[in-house]
């Protein structure tokens, strides 16, 4: 699909994508935005010069410091705006496309705006659906001959984590403080983290709301579902060692998560469906689900140091998940918990079958023990002061790219 605008063939944000987010410029109020090629499209614009006219939209939609009043119109109305921008951007005749002041006014150049958190996220819930990610801490952590706990197969396994300090890309935060008790001593200490780490998720988000008591099904997740992020989890794995039992992970977890700025519909990902894989032993009636439910979208992490040496170090794919979001969101509401629209959930670490895509420090350096070698010849462990973690992704099939863009963020000394 062509655009008359000038967009590079290779871009995350092609004519097939236009995902959503919240842009600002300059110190204007945040206004919601979707991106094609290079160019920031304001949507707060685009509505008052009548190119959604038909749809009826408050300014105030628009004019906004998160989607989630966007989200709230529905997909039927969030799929119209999303094919007005497809034919907008095709169509050589269209409104925008013969109209420079109106160019002038709607596209902005995307180095020349800041991307804001694009969601007000009510709740965040973590899960933990990538079997090789399971199995590889099993085996660190408790018995390499049963890796996998008992639930595991059975269970989409998750825990509730902290909304508030989930942060857009381009947020750096200082590493955390807390309590860790090393083998070695009896008993424990404060202090930074000496082991903080990354975790390489995706995050869907949902649209609607259901009231307390309902459930989902597997076959109508994806009316809730709207889009999805890239996520990272940042850990502190020293910390987390010591707190986890037997609650599960706190503070190593709740100080700080980083997301993609652009929200990508689930519409732009149909193309990319997979199948997964086939779960052995069978999964209770409410579990079950029918057709392609995993995606294929590449992911990969780099670390860039301070001095501007980077370093890719994973390549992962979300498509490796045992658990899919139909499942996930399931289970989530199986007993009547209610979800909100603008809620997170992420998938959990992402790490394939190969070593080269372990998708944490913790699998990567198995636990500091194979330490990852920088070009500027030092070496990582775990996450220095001052590094870069970056994560990418997309999926492709055959002319078609639809990408997320990035989330990095960058690790800043201890206060
Ligand atoms: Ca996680």
């Amino acid at each position: 699909m062509k655009s008359w605008l000038n967009i590079a063939a290779d871009t995350d944000f092609s004519m097939y994508n236009f995902p959503f987010g919240i842009y600002q410029i300059d110190h204007q109020k945040p206004r919601l935005a979707s991106i094609v090629g290079d160019y920031v499209i304001d949507l707060a614009a685009m509505n008052a010069l009548g190119f959604f006219h038909e749809l009826n939209i408050a300014e105030g939609v628009f004019e906004n410091n998160y989607l989630n009043d966007f989200i709230a119109l529905g997909k039927k109305t969030t799929n119209r705006v999303r094919a007005i921008l497809i034919d907008t951007f095709n169509n050589e005749n269209s409104g925008l496309a013969v109209n420079e002041e109106y160019q002038k006014l709607i596209l902005k150049n995307y180095r020349d705006v800041k991307m804001l958190m694009p969601v007000k996220v009510g709740n965040y819930t973590d899960f933990y659906s990538s079997i090789q990610h399971a199995t590889n801490v099993g085996i660190m952590f408790r018995d390499p001959k049963n890796a996998l706990l008992p639930n595991y197969k059975h269970i989409p396994i998750g825990y509730h984590g902290r909304a508030s300090s989930i942060t857009v890309s381009g947020t750096n935060f200082h590493r955390p403080k807390g309590q860790t008790k090393p083998a070695d001593v009896e008993l424990p200490l404060f202090g930074p983290t000496k082991q903080l780490d990354f975790e390489l998720e995706m995050a869907f988000i949902t649209g609607k709301t259901t009231k307390l008591g309902e459930s989902i099904a597997t076959q109508e997740a994806e009316d809730f579902i709207f889009g999805m992020v890239l996520f990272n989890d940042w850990s502190a794995r020293d910390m987390q060692t010591w707190e986890y039992v037997p609650l599960g992970p706190f503070l190593a977890k709740n100080f700080c998560s980083s997301v993609s700025p652009w929200v990508v519909t689930l519409e732009a990902l149909e193309p990319f469906r997979v199948q997964g894989e086939i779960q052995e032993p069978e999964v209770l009636p409410y579990l079950k689900y029918a057709g392609a439910k995993n995606i294929d979208i590449n992911l990969s992490v780099s670390i860039a140091t301070q001095t501007g040496v980077e370093k890719q170090i994973s390549l992962s794919n979300y498509k490796y998940m045992y658990w899919n979001m139909n499942q996930q969101l399931a289970h989530h509401t199986v007993n009547g918990c209610n979800i909100e629209v603008g809620d997170m959930y992420a998938s959990g670490t992402i790490s394939g079958n190969d070593e080269s895509a372990y998708g944490s420090m913790l699998e990567l350096t198995w636990r500091g023990t194979k330490p990852i070698q920088m070009p500027d010849g030092s070496e990582r462990k775990f996450i220095n002061d001052y590094d870069t973690v970056i994560m990418k992704g997309y999926a492709a099939k055959g002319d078609i790219k639809v990408g997320f863009g990035e989330v990095k963020a960058m690790v800043l000394p201890a206060i």
